[in-house]
């Protein structure tokens, strides 16, 4: 953990539109880098820019991934230090009396780092849990315990967070002041990820339930 809360503003990380949008304290970056289930690895090979959805979990200043060791996303992550890093919530949909002035309540973060191979074993047990964890709080303790061969068969790759922002905006839509006098709807229509009620796997053991951590799930 860096010593500072706020990362430097530089070139790289500036919010330019909107700029009173943007943030890069901690206290505001990481809890939507936590709420997030996913996160959009941005990478370029060869010139040419790829962004890859996948799964993610924050141990401080590292946000960690892992997948298959054939995977191209993880690949060229373990060695890049040019990774950007996106996570992504939607909270509403801000519909104004103009198509221009509409818009999207959101938190959003973009980190910036550079990759390394996650080599030691503490290290990648401490991947698995923190992804578990990430994905569902409580989970870490339910769940059979990966073996050595599932291990060696997970790549682990640690992106250690050099700097990073947030944009979020909130509130109403702002139209133009004429068009107030409109007789068009207009407001925010909130939009939150919530699960369903559980579904059985059809081959579960009779009189296994889902636990709270499941049947109560919230981010
Ligand atoms: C759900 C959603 C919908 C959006 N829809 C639109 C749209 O339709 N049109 C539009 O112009 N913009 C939209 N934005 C905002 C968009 O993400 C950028 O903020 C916008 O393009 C202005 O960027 P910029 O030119 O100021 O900064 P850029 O020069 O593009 O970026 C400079 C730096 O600012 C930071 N930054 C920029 N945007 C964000 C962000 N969203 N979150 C965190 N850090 C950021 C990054 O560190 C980045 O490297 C949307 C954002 C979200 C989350």
């Amino acid at each position: 953990m860096s010593e500072t809360n706020t990362f430097t503003i530089n070139d790289l990380n500036r919010v330019r539109r909107l700029a009173y949008r943007g943030h890069y304290d901690r206290a505001t970056i990481y809890p939507i880098v936590d709420e997030a289930l996913i996160c959009h690895v941005g990478f370029v090979q060869d010139g040419q820019a790829i962004v890859i959805p996948t799964i993610h979990a924050r141990v401080d200043d590292t946000i960690y991934l892992h997948g298959a060791p054939a995977s191209r996303l993880l690949k060229l992550a373990a060695t890049s230090e040019k990774l950007c890093i996106t996570c992504t919530l939607l909270d509403g949909l801000v519909l104004a009396r103009s198509a221009f002035h509409s818009s999207m309540n959101y938190r959003s973060a973009v980190l910036f780092g550079s990759g390394r191979l996650v080599t030691d074993y503490d290290e990648q047990w401490l991947v698995m849990e923190a992804i578990t964890e990430h994905v569902a709080q409580g989970r870490w303790a339910d769940v059979r315990r990966a073996t050595d061969k599932e291990m060696q068969s997970t790549k682990f790759v640690a992106v250690d967070i050099e700097t990073a922002s947030a944009k979020v905006r909130t509130g109403p839509p702002g139209d133009d002041e004429e068009d107030y006098a409109l007789p068009i709807w207009a407001g925010v229509l909130p939009l939150a990820l919530t699960p369903s009620a559980p579904i059985d796997d059809p081959r579960l053991m009779t009189g296994v339930t889902a636990p709270k951590n499941v049947s109560e799930y919230r981010r």
